[in-house]
């Protein structure tokens, strides 16, 4: 059974409809990344499957539940967006168990969380730190970081390494792509760059003006674009 299942799912801000009905299954462990141009609704899409905006029209699952009433916090989801904000007076290590503490939970248990993550992300050197110590891509790791510690069953991003200069960017994927393969989750990921989707996803969903163009993998879209607007995109040779 699909992880995430999107069905007939549509938006409407006003009388303005900017999601027309997609459809979509995520697997267990996919990492299934959205791409297309800005305004084509890959936000909007992410925000309804975490539950931070309501849907519209037709349906929403995570495993066998439909949650399409179900507030963020009881999806177990968590979301890492491109204006990450760490709490500037928190040292790292706090700013990792800050979610956990907020939960209550158990002190050694909130150690244990951190310290994985902590691991994961590469994190040991700069634990005592507070963010505005650190460079860009070591708060975007916190950020990630913060993600983790909450053992969530999916991982959402919005364009994560928007903020970040070309090199970093190309740094932070092979991180992403790691951290993926570490703590196998479902990701879903956003992203308006060609090359972050092509390297990132197992399955790439290409958006359009509030429809999906074409799904497969990285492979298929390049070699058989269903048409002149997924080959310009892409950039798959005439
Ligand atoms: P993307 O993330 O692909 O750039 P968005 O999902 O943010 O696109 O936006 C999709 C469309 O919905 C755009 O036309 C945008 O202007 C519109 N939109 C997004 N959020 C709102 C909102 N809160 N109110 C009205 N329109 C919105
Ligand atoms: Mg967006």
């Amino acid at each position: 059974m699909a992880n995430v299942k999107l069905k007939n799912v549509v938006k409407n801000y006003g009388s303005l409809e900017v999601v027309h009905g997609i459809n979509l299954d995520v697997d267990h462990n996919e990492f299934v990344v959205f791409v297309g141009p800005s305004g084509c609704g890959k936000s909007t899409t992410l925000r309804m499957i975490a539950g931070l905006e309501k849907i519209s029209g037709g349906e929403i699952s995570i495993g066998d539940r439909v949650v399409n009433e179900l507030p963020p916090r009881a999806r177990n989801i968590s979301m890492v967006f491109q204006n990450y904000a760490l709490y500037p007076h928190m040292t790292v290590r706090e700013n990792l168990g800050f979610t956990l503490r907020i939960a209550k939970k158990p002190q050694s248990e909130i150690d244990q969380a951190v310290a994985e993550a902590s691991a994961i992300l590469s994190l040991d050197p700069y634990l005592d730190r507070r963010p505005g110590e650190l460079s860009g891509g070591q708060r975007q790791r916190v950020a990630m970081g913060r993600a983790i510690v909450r053992h969530p069953d999916i991982f959402l991003f919005d364009e994560p390494l928007s903020n970040l200069d070309a090199k970093l960017r190309a740094q932070m994927r092979v991180e992403i792509k790691k951290l993926h393969q570490k703590v196998q989750t479902t990701i879903i990921y956003v992203t308006h760059d060609q090359v972050e989707a092509m390297t990132l996803a197992d399955r790439i969903v290409i958006m359009r003006d509030g429809y999906i163009e074409q799904q497969g993998t990285p492979l298929e879209v390049f070699e058989k674009p269903v048409n002149t607007f997924v080959a310009t995109f892409i950039g798959s040779p005439p």
